[in-house]
C-alpha cells in the first residue's frame, strides 16, 4: 500500500490509501482535491473513512459518494446523515487486502474513531483524524479530559513503528508549545529542527511514527516527571492534583489552548 497526503483547506490533510488501481480515502473534508488526484493516479474510489463529524472533515463525502459508488465507514454514534457503515471499538472489516479495525477515541468529539492497519507494510498505520497530532492532541469540543487521555493511552499502546496519520499539519505549533513544556527534551530539540527542514521543503511531516512521538509529545507524556512539574508551575496545581494524572493532562490541556 502507499500513503498521500493530499493538503485540503489550510492545513487539513486527506489521507488517500493506495494499492494497485484503487484507493481508500479518510476524511475528505472537500471533493476537489480527491478528484484530482484520482484522476491524476488514474484510480477507482473503493472506499470512504470518516473519523468524526466535523465539517473539515465530511464536507466532500457526498460527492464522492455518489460519483464512485464509495460505500462509507463511519462512526456508529455520530449522525451526519451518513448510514452506510456505521462502526464502534472493537469492529473490524477488510478493505483492499487489509484488516481495518476500529478503535474507539473519543475527547475531541464524543463518538471519534481510529482505524488501525495492523498488518499494513512496511509498517502498521492508524488514521486518527483529531486525536493525536504530531507534538500535540486535538481539542477537547465533546468529551472529557479523562476521555481524550484514555484515548491517547489507547493510541499510544500500539506497536512503536506505526505510522501515525493526522488529519492536520499542525505540528511545527504544536513544537513550540512542547518545547515551551520541555526546554530540556533533547529528542524534541532534534525532532524540531527535522521537522523545520521538511516544511521549508513544503513536504508533510506526516506520518509520524509512534515511537517519536511517545519522546517528544507532551500529551502522551503526562506521567512524566518533567512535564508534571512543568505544567505543576505554569497551573500552580495544588499538591493532590500533581499526582492526578487527569489532572495534569487538564492542565497541560488548558495551557495549549491558552499558548501563543
Ligand atoms: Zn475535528
Ligand atoms: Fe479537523
Amino acid at each position: 500500500m502507499k500513503l498521500i497526503a493530499l493538503s485540503a483547506f489550510t492545513d487539513n490533510y486527506i489521507w488517500l490509501w493506495r494499492q494497485d488501481d484503487q484507493a481508500v480515502v479518510v476524511d475528505p473534508g472537500d471533493a476537489a482535491p480527491v478528484l484530482a488526484a484520482l484522476s491524476r493516479l488514474n484510480l477507482q474510489l473503493a472506499a470512504i473513512l470518516v473519523t468524526h463529524h466535523h465539517a473539515d472533515h465530511t464536507g466532500g463525502v457526498e460527492i464522492l459518494q455518489h460519483q464512485f459508488a464509495a460505500p462509507v465507514y463511519t462512526s456508529a454514534s455520530e449522525d451526519w446523515g451518513q448510514d452506510d457503515h456505521r462502526l464502534a471499538g472493537g469492529d473490524s472489516f477488510a478493505l483492499l487486502g487489509q484488516t481495518v479495525q476500529v478503535i474507539d477515541v473519543p475527547g475531541h468529539t464524543s463518538g471519534h474513531i481510529a482505524f488501525y492497519l495492523s498488518e499494513a507494510q512496511p509498517a502498521p498505520v492508524v488514521f486518527c483524524g483529531d486525536t493525536l497530532f504530531s507534538g500535540g492532541c486535538g481539542r477537547i469540543f465533546e468529551g472529557t479530559p479523562a476521555q481524550m487521555l484514555h484515548s491517547l493511552k489507547t493510541l499510544s499502546a500500539l506497536p512503536e513503528n506505526t505510522q501515525i496519520c493526522c488529519a492536520h499539519e499542525y505540528t511545527l505549533s504544536n513544537l513550540r508549545f512542547a518545547t515551551a513544556v520541555e526546554p530540556d527534551n533533547t529528542d524534541l530539540q532534534a525532532y524540531s529542527s527535522h521537522c523545520q527542514q521538511l516544511r521549508t521543503k513544503g513536504k508533510p511531516t506526516l506520518p509520524a511514527r509512534l515511537g517519536s512521538e511517545l519522546r517528544i509529545n507532551p500529551f502522551l507524556r503526562s506521567h512524566q516527571a518533567s512535564i508534571r512539574h512543568s505544567v505543576t508551575r505554569h497551573a500552580g496545581l495544588s499538591e493532590s492534583a500533581q499526582h492526578d494524572e487527569v489532572a495534569v493532562f487538564a492542565a497541560l490541556r488548558q495551557w495549549k489552548n491558552d499558548f501563543r
